[in-house]
């Protein structure tokens, strides 16, 4: 499963609405990164599946234009890079403007790639600006695929999705197997496990460098010190137990920063770009400083990005001295940041290197989880097991019946369940399945639950 993702590019030249394209597509609302002044993003992953298939979209935009002279160079460089990477490639222009000669340029780097290449006509929010914007010079440029979207509100999108995933030819995501393994313990043997991408998070001072040294080695950050580096994380390579571990970090880079009340800004935005690239992240959190929004910030995004997790209660050499017990410390996270609930919770000391290693055995575990195929009967005995157990709640004098359900997607795990009127269905009782679902199969990663009526 670990075949690497069709990667698309959104091309463009600045203001077109790429960016907004990119959220749309990637199902995500407004980038936190454009609230961060002075940010110029170079590049922007998601990983999404669309219609059942899983690709990578890239935003190549969101730099700040040097000067009108400088412009079209940097469009270009964009371009080549986008070009370079990707198995198709989306030029996106405004539809308001009409074509302009950047646009052109720009295509003429595009066509010569040879790979496929669609036009997303943007800013077309209605049926009536359709008619005022001047299809056929987009046509005119010879990629065939012209699509007249709205990335604002959605409009034309999807038939753009449908295009692209036609033409790559992209193959459903695998069905789960049928035969009724145990799927909690997905083994090694089965399942070639490629490296595991796993990004450190946490605010600054919660010991990011010292865990990451204390996994790594201490000659490791010499490079990031290079003054004027302008990278975002660091990506190192990490064997332990027969596993490959990308680890990628924002530590050690703020270091070089001058402007202090930059700093958190900044981390947050770094550990955005580690995160999208990582199937589980390791949140580090620091015992002796009851903390604080930021934490909770970080963690809202990695729940919202559905992302595995381990929280990593850091200095707890310090705690322990004081008569912290881990389970209080359990007890009290859990009552804060009830969003994250599901995630398992480890207790290291970076600076004595106790259980650093501990957080590798468990994000091995968690990929595990995270990529797992669970068997349809099992599944469908589980969901009707539980509704012996405790029906489901009439609502409008029926009662809901959960009918079938399948897993749709991994990683996160992805369930769609089949229901005659899903509506009826209390929080309580979706949490109930939710909670009784992750007991069955021991899920300590995110997980989704999707109700849908049944035709
Ligand atoms: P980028 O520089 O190409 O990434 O462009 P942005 O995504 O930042 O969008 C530039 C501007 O165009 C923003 O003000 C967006 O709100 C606006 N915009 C983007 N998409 C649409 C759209 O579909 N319709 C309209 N009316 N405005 C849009
Ligand atoms: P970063 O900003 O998240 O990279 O944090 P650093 O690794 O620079 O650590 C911040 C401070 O916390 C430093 O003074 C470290 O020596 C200290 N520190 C980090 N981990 C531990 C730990 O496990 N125990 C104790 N007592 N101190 C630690």
């Amino acid at each position: 499963m670990t075949a690497p993702r069709p990667v698309v590019a959104l091309v463009g030249r600045p203001n077109v609405g790429k960016s907004t394209l990119f959220n749309r597509l990637a199902g995500r609302r407004v980038a936190i990164v454009e609230d961060v002044p002075g940010v110029t993003r170079d590049r922007n992953y998601a990983d999404v599946i669309w219609e059942g298939r899983a690709v990578s979209v890239v935003d190549t935009g969101g730099f700040e234009p040097e000067s009108r002279d400088r412009l079209m160079s940097q469009v270009r460089e964009q371009a080549q890079l986008a070009v370079d990477e990707a198995s198709a490639v989306v030029l996106v222009v405004d539809g308001r403007d009409g074509l302009t000669a950047l646009d052109r340029n720009v295509a003429d780097l595009l066509r010569r790639a040879g790979k496929p290449l669609f036009v997303a006509v943007n800013k077309v929010d209605t049926a009536r600006t359709e008619e005022d914007v001047p299809l056929a010079e987009f046509y005119g440029l010879g990629f065939g695929e012209v699509h007249a979207v709205s990335a604002e509100h959605g409009r034309g999108v999807s038939g753009l999705v449908d295009a692209i995933v036609e033409k790559l030819a992209l193959p459903p995501l695998p069905p789960a197997p049928e035969e009724a393994d145990e799927p909690q313990e997905v083994s090694e043997a089965e399942r070639p496990v490629g490296d595991i991408r796993l990004a450190i998070v946490g605010r600054p001072n919660v010991g990011k460098s010292t865990f990451v040294n204390a996994l790594l080695g201490e000659e490791r950050f010499v490079v990031s010190d290079v003054p004027g580096t302008t990278r975002d994380a660091i990506d190192s390579l990490v064997a332990h137990k027969g596993r490959r571990f990308v680890v990628t970090d924002t530590a050690g880079i703020r270091r070089k920063r001058s402007i202090a009340q930059k700093v958190e800004s900044f981390s947050v935005v770094r550990a955005m770009k580690a995160m999208d690239q990582a199937e589980v992240v390791a949140c580090l959190l620091d015992a002796t400083e009851a903390g604080v929004e930021q934490d909770a910030r970080l963690l809202g995004l990695v729940a919202e990005k559905g992302k595995a997790l381990v929280i990593v209660v850091n200095k707890w050499d310090i705690a322990e001295r004081e008569g912290a017990t881990q389970d209080w410390y359990r007890k009290e996270l859990t009552k804060r940041l009830p969003f994250v609930g599901f995630a398992p919770m480890l207790f290291v000391s970076a600076k004595e290197r106790r259980g650093v290693h501990r957080v590798l055995e468990k994000a091995a575990r968690l990929v595990e989880q995270y990529r797992a195929r669970f068997p349809t009967p099992q599944l469908n005995e589980l969901l009707e097991a539980l509704q012996d157990e405790h029906p489901a709640p009439i609502a409008r004098g029926r009662r809901v019946k959960l009918y079938y359900v399948a897993q749709v997607a991994y990683a996160p795990p992805t369930f769609v369940i089949q229901a005659n009127h899903p509506d009826g269905l209390t929080d309580h009782y979706r949490r109930y399945i939710e909670n009784r679902f992750r007991a069955a199969f021991g899920l300590e990663v995110p997980m989704r639950l999707v109700f849908k009526e049944r035709q």
